[in-house]
């Protein structure tokens, strides 16, 4: 296993890019510690399976280098980097048994038939698939055949990093919820870097120790699934995480105070004086609905009931503005304004999270 650098990659699928939008990923620089689970999150198009087959090897970076611990791997096979890749859609051999398919990459590297029996019955266990190991892959349902490439995907122990391409994305809702976890468990068992894509919050949110969130080509944040909810590196991780999203407000901002369009907040910290087009970022959760006199005027547009908690839709001088209120709180007939939680507001500069020069001890 290994860690995995990325250093000044870019590619672009043109042969002579020029704007900025003929880069399908902008150059960038990460580390992948090795041994934890990422999802990497985003948009359809952004870039996750052009990044993901990239570090696999069956994508040649237009520019930067790959390297696996201290190995410049990117001249080199995805079977020379040893990875396990598993697509969105099913990769199986329709003549073989799933007993063979599932057998196939531990056969190809020369393990013992006992050692390779051993680990088939633990797979197809797995994936719920022990009953039809002797079956041909020919003729079984698309989820089942994609259930057979996972654990294709899952069968060696030795592999340097296991890759999933959006997964589940054929396998039915109740299966998907158990075959996640599954996965969840298999990585606490072997401690392998896996990276695993999809769109969906949800999964990735439950799935990883580590969530990526790419957008238009970039990686705009690395961070736990609290850093993402608390102090979102991006106006696009404001907005694609949470349900409803963060909310903006364009602002102008001197010191500790911003000042909205509705009227002036205090904020949490102190910050150096910003140009560009700044904005405050605060989740629906450290909104409260208040009859005080202080706070920001809004007008309630609409109260949606989702069970656990509600979701108030309200306008505030022109910009939507959601308010979550917990299951057990009332609305007051006369909240006719808003505060915000100071040690939950985050400042934007050009969609990026602006670091406060002094934060207030809470
Ligand atoms: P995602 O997996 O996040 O949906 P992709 O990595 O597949 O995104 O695509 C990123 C961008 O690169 C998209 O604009 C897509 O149209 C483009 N792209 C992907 N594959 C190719 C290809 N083989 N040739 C040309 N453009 C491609
Ligand atoms: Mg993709």
């Amino acid at each position: 296993m290994a860690k995995i650098t990325l250093s000044n990659l870019a590619h672009s699928y043109m042969p002579r890019p020029t704007s900025d939008a003929d880069w399908a990923l902008k150059e960038m620089n990460h580390t992948w510690a090795d041994g934890e689970a990422y999802a990497l999150l985003g948009a359809s198009g952004c870039g996750k399976s052009t990044l993901l087959n990239i570090i696999s090897g069956l994508l040649h970076p237009s520019e930067g280098r790959i390297l696996f611990g201290d190995e410049d791997v990117t001249e080199k096979s995805t079977t020379d980097r040893n990875i396990a890749q598993v697509f969105q859609f099913p990769v199986v051999y329709d003549t073989m048994t799933v007993r063979q398919n599932l057998a196939f990459p531990l056969k190809n590297r020369g393990a013992s038939a006992q050692y390779i029996g051993q680990r088939v019955q633990a797979i197809a266990q797995m994936i719920g698939m022990e009953a039809e190991l002797d079956r041909k892959a020919r003729g079984l349902t698309a989820d089942a055949k994609q259930k057979i490439s996972l654990g294709r995907g899952m069968v060696r122990e030795d592999v340097n990093a296991i890759l999933f391409d959006e997964p589940l994305t054929v396998i039915d809702p109740h299966m998907k919820w158990a075959l996640r976890t599954q996965l969840k468990e298999l990585h606490q068992e072997f401690g392998h870097t896996m990276i695993y894509v999809t769109h969906d919050q949800t999964e990735a949110l439950t799935f990883a120790d580590k969530v990526v969130v790419m957008h238009d080509g970039r990686v705009v944040q690395m961070g736990t699934p609290q850093e993402l909810f608390e102090t979102p590196a991006h106006t696009f991780v404001g907005y694609f995480i949470g349900s409803p999203g963060m909310n903006l407000l364009p602002a102008q901002v001197d010191g500790m105070i911003a000042k909205t369009d509705g009227g002036q907040i205090s904020l949490g910290a102190s910050y150096a004086e910003l140009d560009g087009k700044v904005e405050i970022g605060v989740r629906p959760e450290f909104v409260s609905l208040t009859d005080a006199a202080d706070g920001l005027p809004v007008t309630i547009n609409r109260v949606e009931d989702v069970g656990r908690h509600k979701i108030v839709r309200a306008d505030c001088a022109g910009t939507v503005l959601n308010i979550i209120v917990q299951e057990g709180e009332e609305i007051g007939t006369d909240a006719s304004r808003v505060t915000f939680d100071p040690a939950h507001v985050n400042i934007y500069q050009n969609d990026w999270r602006v670091t406060p020069s002094h934060r207030e001890a809470a």
